[in-house]
């Protein structure tokens, strides 16, 4: 089956529906058994089924196994938040004394984590991830993975994941990329060698913005039998699914971030037009890129389909399909940016990126606030810079109100 097909049929067995073509809502904390016996097999996972809606919920997995096939891994995990899915990640492969090597550009919330990690004895290297020489050399012994965005927030800068895979397996340690801003639309990491995918389904798997969503996406190939790895050793017996079984028996289960059995079924819906969607906005993007670049080539936009950007090339042997639906531009000083920002009619001042609608900010006085000139220097979030996360309206739409914002007088 193809992408859109595959996303309404794919896995869809109406049989234990009842015919229904979504799965139902599961909506409840705990689930009852008919005897002791089975009660107990449950908890040993000897035999299927659930017992308490933190640790499983049948339209958890409907939707966990949805995001499976969509990024063509072993098993996911969906959490309470994007945050909650990175840091799970994170934490079952991490313990005190180690190391992680991270992109300087990485999402807000995810460098404010690994920065909080510090406190658990945890440091990261922020390094130039489009550099291989800048992540081989941040790498050291006690380094136990690599952790990058497909499209970095808000730098656009695309990640070369064939790359990074080769020097994670170089270094016998895994590789995990947050596909957020890309989807599966644009691009499978796990098929370019990642070993672990994040997306925050808060976004564009769920699309209208109805619920924060996180889900984890092993691909089961790692190889955590290395010496690297001795706290694994416990579920090499669960061969691909190694790195599920720690998790799920472990920070997934203690830290408590499950996703509600309602959030998962808006997601569930959300995904059926994930394709169209993702086609629609990213059009939109490049046409309003170009929009902005004849006509305004002082605003400086980026946008990773524009020839000329930094890692278009990358871009070119990255992605499939389009180049994602976020653009900058810089409006020259932040007065004017936040001039631009008033005078929009239509596109809505929103922090979040990947909804239906046209959304903008401003990332150095919110998303970047707590951050250091420096760091927002190196991540790409100067003064006068504007994010625009394109939505599903007519581009026509959108591009007028651009157009009367930034020409008016
Ligand atoms: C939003 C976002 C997150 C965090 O997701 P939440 O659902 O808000 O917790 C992580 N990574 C990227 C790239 C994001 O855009």
């Amino acid at each position: 089956m193809r992408f859109n097909t595959a996303l309404l049929h794919d896995g869809v067995d109406l049989k234990e529906t009842y015919g229904s073509t979504l799965p139902p809502v599961y909506q409840t904390s705990a689930f009852h058994h008919g005897s002791a016996e089975e009660m107990a097999a449950i908890f040993e996972h000897r035999a299927p089924g659930y017992n308490y809606t933190r640790v499983g919920n049948p339209t958890l997995t409907a939707f966990e196994n949805r995001i499976t096939r969509l990024e063509n891994g072993a098993a996911s995990v969906a959490f309470a938040s994007g945050m909650a899915a990175i840091s799970n990640a994170v934490l079952t492969i991490v313990s005190s004394g180690d190391e992680i090597v991270a992109s300087r550009g990485l999402y807000g919330g995810t460098y404010y984590l690994f920065k909080d990690l510090r406190t658990l004895g945890i440091s990261t290297s922020f390094v130039d991830i489009t550099d291989r020489r800048s992540v081989e050399e941040a790498i050291t012994d006690r380094t136990k993975l690599i952790f990058a965005e497909t499209i970095g927030n808000p730098s656009l800068e695309v990640t070369d994941i064939r790359m990074l895979s080769e020097v994670a397996k170089a270094h016998g340690i895994p590789l995990i990329i947050d596909n957020t801003a890309a989807t599966a639309w644009l691009v499978r990491p796990l098929d370019l060698g990642a070993d672990i995918v994040i997306n925050s389904t808060s976004k564009y798997v769920n699309g209208s913005g109805s619920a924060i969503s996180g889900v984890l996406t092993d691909g089961g190939k790692f190889n955590w039998k290395s010496p690297k790895f001795p706290e694994f050793a416990a579920f090499a017996k669960f061969g691909r699914f190694t790195f599920t079984a720690k998790l799920r028996s472990g920070f997934a289960r203690d830290l408590g971030g499950c996703l509600s059995p309602m959030n998962a079924f808006l997601n569930i819906i959300g995904l059926e037009t994930l394709g169209l969607r993702m086609k629609k906005a990213c059009d939109n993007a490049l046409l309003l890129a170009q929009w902005l670049n004849s006509n305004h080539p002082e605003l400086q936009v980026n946008y990773p389909g524009l020839p000329g950007t930094r890692t278009h090339d990358t871009a070119l042997k990255t992605l499939s399909n389009g180049f994602g639906a976020i653009l900058t531009l810089r409006a020259g000083s932040r007065e004017k940016a936040f001039t631009i920002m008033n005078r929009l009619k239509l596109v809505y001042r929103i922090s979040n990126i990947g909804d239906a609608r046209t959304l903008i900010i401003h990332p150095g006085s919110t998303l970047a606030r707590d951050n250091t000139p420096e760091e927002r220097e190196s991540s790409g979030v100067y003064d006068d810079l504007l994010r625009i996360s394109l939505g599903i309206e007519d581009a026509e739409d959108i591009i007028d109100d651009l157009r009367q914002a930034i020409e008016t007088d």
